[in-house]
């Protein structure tokens, strides 16, 4: 029976071949690889990868999906498919010692937190192709003093080094969707270029900061740091939240983790 695309799902199936070349060509697998596929669907980039390295993992939520895919790969190569919920799924499972290359066409409705999800976990993972919404695209690029540049930005940059690849326009998937998308890479560090004391730190300040974002630091940030702390780690406590860097985040990140530090010891 034909399936039908389920708007709740994201379902965008690729359909044009040159693009789907691109994105094989981009992500350039290798036999041996651990790739892990996140929502296959009819299996558009699926059956290519699968072709290249011989076994493949997939996680897939539509389980109208799971079987017309298993019977398509089946002559190809090895195929493990994680009838699964992508953003709960445990990638240490599958990489616990590293190494996993994770792609996938991802839904658009719940690309963010799947990004958030994703570094979470970024020690088990090599490097992420994904195709995504260009806009999204251009949050993860951005760079400090444009209205692109946030908490997608700070965070991910925080763990990923982020390389846009190509833009992909709505004809090459069907239905088409209604925007513009962008075809990404993204290579966790192996140490972060500035490295907080406290993540947990980072993430709740600059959550707060860009909660905010026409607000200057010196309000967004209130309850968390006084003007005069933001303005000891270097940063202009009258600065709106886009126009700070992430080495100035850490150092802001640094002062709260050690605010903290010392409430507890006292
Ligand atoms: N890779 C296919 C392609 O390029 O044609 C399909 C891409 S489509 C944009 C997104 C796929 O992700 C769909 O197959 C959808 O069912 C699946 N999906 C949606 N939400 C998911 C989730 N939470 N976890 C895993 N897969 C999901």
């Amino acid at each position: 029976m034909k399936h039908r695309a389920r708007k709740r799902f994201g379902q965008n199936f690729l359909h044009d071949p040159v693009i789907v070349r691109r994105i094989i060509g981009a992500i350039d697998p290798k036999p041996g690889e651990r790739l892990v596929e996140i929502g296959p669907g009819q299996g558009a980039i699926t059956l290519p990868l699968l072709r290249a390295c011989g076994t493949l993992h997939v996680i897939e939520l539509d389980r109208d999906l799971v079987q017309p895919l298993a019977d398509k790969a089946r002559d190809i190569g090895q195929i493990v498919i994680h009838q699964q919920d992508a953003l709960r799924f445990d990638f240490s499972g599958l990489g616990n010692q590293g190494g996993l290359r994770v792609v996938g066409n991802l839904p658009y409705n719940i690309s963010t937190p799947l990004l958030f999800h994703l570094i979470d976990q970024s020690e088990y993972i090599q490097d992420m192709h994904f195709m995504l919404q260009k806009e999204v695209v251009d949050r993860l690029a951005a760079i400090p003093g444009g209205s692109d540049y946030g908490r997608l930005s700070v965070m991910i940059q925080y763990y990923c080094r982020v390389e846009p690849l190509f833009r992909v326009g709505p004809g090459a998937f069907r239905p088409a969707p209604k925007v513009e998308s962008a075809f990404v890479r993204l290579i966790p560090h192996a140490r972060p270029p500035v490295a907080a004391t406290d993540i947990a730190c980072l993430a709740m300040l600059v959550r707060q900061a860009f909660s905010q974002r026409r607000k200057t630091l010196r309000n967004s940030l209130k309850g968390l740091l006084t003007a005069d702390e933001i303005a000891h780690t270097g940063t202009d406590p009258a600065a709106r939240p886009e126009t700070i860097s992430l080495r100035q985040y850490v150092a802001l990140a640094d002062r709260l983790a050690a605010n903290r530090q010392h409430a507890v010891e006292e």
